[in-house]
């Protein structure tokens, strides 16, 4: 493959992870700030009221980006078991994400000629929510996911989940058992591996001569230009550009032979890798054109990852502006969904439930619950018809049109929507 960005295959020896702030992929030392987000809670977790009086672990949002990789990475400020092992987030909730994976395994199927002889292996499996697809094809599978109460509700759907953290050594006790992988797969997994090489290197050793590895990730360059700080919390280690990426892939000896822009998660990549050594997969041209356009976007060089400290900054004056605002006209502000990424939001705005008086969320589990740090209620979706607020702050920015069509009637009593990504938005 030919390419002008200058590549970095080799893993720096001898790096100390433990003490100093190295990347975590080539070992340099990190001395450059993408952006500091302050401190911000674990956003996954949605305690209850009976938890408030046990006090909550505020972590820093400091992002780092590599100078010598391109890696824009957080340290591990809280370990993955902790993080992953009892995990909240069951795939299968989203109907429109269901859809996607449903197109996905039907296009690999397609594609790379998938049959009852195969085995397709996903890393984060969740709770089945990909791989039924494959089992109703009668394609063999095996599902790999580290938080229990998740992997059984897959065992149920008939998608055998060995409740593990991947990595070089489990995929070496699956090829022991005769047990390579025609496809491996891995969805919005990459972000939250701590060890990057040695899950890469398990990729690799997992996968048959001639077969393939996709995985999906939210791009870099989107979050960049769409403005979603918000999408960096504690769950996610590292954040790709496919520069990074071919840097990460051909320090393991695998070669990236496709790329597909998707929509998912305000902008993702699938990226296509194969063996380097492999003759079956040929170059497609959708490479090229994804690295043009993050040259273009100075991603293989520091100015590219300067000004977005100042566009978070601007967007959050926006945001608290209006709030202050509304407050101060004696308007009630409610909030709709309770993401992951609102803990992002609200902590970096310094935003709590004397702004933004409750939210709501569709999930039963978190319905009673609060939000964590600033403890703003989640209720059921029915207190806005009942409450009638001024203004509904759309937290899911990325589902903002499904959101809105689905809330028209508060302009019954007037009531607007209020999108604070990527700009501030009063419709
Ligand atoms: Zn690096």
């Amino acid at each position: 493959m030919t390419t002008e960005v200058p590549r970095v295959t080799t893993i720096r020896e001898n790096a100390d992870s433990s003490s100093a702030n190295l990347c975590r992929f080539c070992g340099a030392g990190l001395q450059r700030t993408f952006v500091d987000l302050g401190m911000s809670p674990l956003c996954e977790t949605y305690p209850s009221a009976a938890e408030f009086n046990s006090g909550e672990t505020y972590y820093p949002l400091h992002v780092y980006v590599c100078e010598r990789c391109w890696l824009v990475q957080l340290q591990e400020y809280e370990s993955a078991e902790k993080i992953f092992t009892d995990y909240a987030y069951f795939s299968s909730f989203s109907d429109s994400w269901l859809k996607h994976c449903q197109k996905y395994c039907n296009a690999m199927k397609a594609r790379f000629d998938l049959g009852k002889q195969s085995f397709v292996v996903e890393v984060a499996s969740n709770d089945g929510y990909l791989l039924q697809y494959f089992v109703r094809q009668e394609i063999p599978v095996l599902g790999i996911e580290p938080a229990a109460n998740v992997a059984r509700v897959a065992v149920e759907k008939g998608v055998p989940s060995p409740v593990r953290f991947f990595g070089a050594e489990f995929a070496r006790e699956l090829v022991g058992q005769g047990r390579s992988a025609d496809l491996v797969l891995g969805n919005n997994v990459l972000a939250q591996v701590p060890d990057l090489n040695d899950f890469v290197e398990g990729l690799k050793i997992l996968l048959k001569p001639e077969g393939v590895i996709t995985l999906e990730f939210p791009h870099l360059l989107r979050l960049i230009e769409l403005n979603e700080f918000d999408t960096i919390y504690h769950e996610h280690f590292s954040y790709f550009s496919l520069i990074n990426t071919l840097n990460l892939m051909e320090a393991h000896g695998l070669r990236v032979f496709d790329v597909e822009e998707l929509k998912s998660h305000g902008g993702s990549l699938r990226v296509y890798a194969c063996r380097v050594e492999s003759q079956t997969h040929a170059p497609q041209p959708n490479v090229q054109k994804v690295l043009a356009d993050e040259r273009a976007a100075k991603l293989d060089r520091v100015e590219g990852y300067e000004g977005f400290a100042k566009q978070c900054q601007e967007a959050k004056l926006a945001l608290v502006e209006f709030l202050l605002g509304a407050k101060r006209a004696g308007k009630s502000v409610a909030g709709y969904g309770a993401p992951g990424k609102s803990a992002t939001l609200l902590h970096y705005c310094g935003v709590g439930k004397d702004l933004i008086e409750y939210t709501v969320d569709r999930s039963p589990y978190k319905q009673g619950r609060f939000l964590p740090g600033n403890h703003i209620p989640i209720h059921h979706p029915d207190r806005i018809r009942q409450t009638r607020p001024d203004y509904v702050v759309i937290l899911p920015w990325n589902l903002k049109d499904e959101i809105m069509g689905q809330l028209q009637f508060i302009r019954e009593w007037g009531g607007r929507f209020v999108v604070p990504i990527p700009n501030l938005l009063v419709d």
